[in-house]
């Protein structure tokens, strides 16, 4: 190794893979010099992935070189490593003169553990771990009720939410929605010089996707039809941005913006996201469990076969075959579709909300353990807000409702309404009875 002897602060980039508007990277370069980005690919994530060519681990490694691409431009290199951030760092700080690290929060039970170790070790060589917001617009304590607890319904939650942006506004500017202008202080990067630390995919063990991302970039129109087209999943009505929230690959400052100019309810469903993962950061236990303990007596059938079925859009039901199809093929559902496939799994098959939360995990491109856990619970009615146990979703109605023509279905699911297409795995009725004998047992 040749080693540098510079002083330094490292960046430490995460769920935020882009250099514009991004807090804590703007927060380093302005208070610091030799600013050196760092993305670690870690080993107690990867090993988790069973599938080696993961679409998200190939769209982190394409954002990773887009990063590099931005920053030679002001003669910056980002440093990519693979290993557990702790050896990661202890090997940095032996190499190297750090004197500061930054990072952006992440809210995630397995990070906050990450970040405390990591800041042990860097404590003992008495180097600060300086931490921001950047993911969210609001994190979990700085929108509360009056006595100073978490909302639990989204309704009054949206209510302060707003209240507390619009409290700051100065002319026309909303200050949680401005964006730091990182550029402005590029100059503060460590330029590329003695050393270089790179990994292709190979190195890390995976494999090319063949899959295709969504733009970072969503027309106007889209937004600003966003309320009537939303719910219809035929249409091409929603924005898909959601692996760019995930991954911060675009900022939730800008996008909520241009929401507020174009659509309220396009703003809704990012603070919904918000919702969520302040949620996760007051009641880390809905991570494993039910958020209302008393769900955790209903006595799942979690039979196999169906799971199966379930997974591989093989219900007999087109509207939920379609939408698992839909997710298997390109690692996408839409929203609507997601809350009727849901609904079907834990009600129509009694079958655990988690199996099918880790199945989504596993295949959603915009997977986020904060939104994909309040999607499931609400869906199992044992969340926060959630859908009373009775409301029972009907496959069938809802595809007459939001699919009239079929044209989601027949994309999707081709063999439908021919002699190739499979039998209902279960009778709606008998199912929404069996259910609601089953949850009122256990809530009983
Ligand atoms: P758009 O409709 O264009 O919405 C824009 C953005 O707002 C989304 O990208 C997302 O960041 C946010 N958003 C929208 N709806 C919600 C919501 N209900 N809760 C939280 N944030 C929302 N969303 C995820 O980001 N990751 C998940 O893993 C996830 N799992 C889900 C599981 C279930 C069972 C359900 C019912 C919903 C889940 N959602 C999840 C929420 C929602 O379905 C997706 O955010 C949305 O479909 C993504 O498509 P889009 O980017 O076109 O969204």
């Amino acid at each position: 190794y040749t080693f540098c002897h510079f002083m330094m602060t490292i960046f430490w980039h995460r769920r935020d893979l882009r250099i514009e508007d991004n807090s804590g990277l703007y927060h380093a370069l302005k208070s610091e010099q030799n600013v050196q980005p760092i993305f670690i690919f870690d080993t107690n994530i990867l090993s988790k992935l069973s599938n080696k060519a993961d679409p998200r681990v190939s769209f982190i490694h394409q954002e990773l070189e887009k990063l590099q691409l931005e920053l030679s431009e002001y003669g910056a290199e980002i440093w990519i490593f693979k290993g557990t951030p702790a050896n990661i760092f202890k090997d940095l700080l032996e190499k190297h003169d750090i004197r500061n690290v930054y990072t952006n929060r992440d809210y995630e039970s397995y990070a906050i553990n990450r970040d405390q170790g990591v800041k042990q070790i860097l404590k003992k060589q008495n180097v600060d771990l300086h931490t921001f917001k950047d993911h969210v617009i609001f994190e979990g304590d700085e929108v509360l009720k009056k006595d100073g607890l978490p909302y639990t319904v989204f309704t009054p939650y949206k209510k302060i939410w707003l209240a507390k942006l619009e409290s700051t506004r100065m002319d026309k500017e909303l200050f949680y929605f401005k964006s730091y202008p990182t550029k402005h202080y590029a100059s503060r990067f460590a330029q590329a010089s003695c050393i270089d630390y790179r990994c292709t995919l190979n190195d890390i063990g995976f494999k090319q996707t063949q899959q295709l991302f969504p733009p970072k970039s969503v027309s106007k129109k889209i937004i600003s039809k966003y309320a009537d087209d939303r719910d219809f999943p035929a249409i091409n009505g929603t924005s898909k941005l959601g692996i760019h929230f995930r991954f911060g690959t675009i900022s939730i400052r800008e996008k909520a913006r241009s929401a507020l100019k174009l659509s309220n309810t396009y703003l809704s469903e990012l603070i919904w996201r918000d919702f969520y993962s302040q949620i996760l950061q007051h009641f880390p236990h809905v991570e494993k469990n039910a958020f209302r303990s008393k769900y955790e007596r209903v006595q799942w059938r979690n039979n196999e076969d169906e799971f199966d079925a379930w997974c591989q859009g093989q219900t007999g039901y087109p509207i939920v075959d379609a939408g698992m199809r839909e997710l298997n093929a390109i690692g996408h559902m839409h929203n609507r579709v997601r809350m009727i496939v849901a609904s079907f799994l834990t009600k129509h098959l009694l079958i655990d909300w988690r199996w099918g939360e880790a199945y989504f995990a596993e295949k959603l491109l915009d997977f986020d353990l904060a939104s994909n856990n309040g999607g499931w619970q609400w869906a199992a009615g044992c969340g926060t807000d959630a859908a009373p146990y009775f409301r029972i979703f009907n496959p069938t109605s809802q595809m007459e409702k939001f699919d009239k023509g079929r044209l989601y279905i027949k994309k999707w699911v081709p063999e439908w309404g021919t002699d190739g297409y499979t039998e209902p795995i279960v009778d709606h009725k008998i199912a929404r009875e069996r259910c609601l004998a089953t949850y009122k047992e256990a809530l009983n």
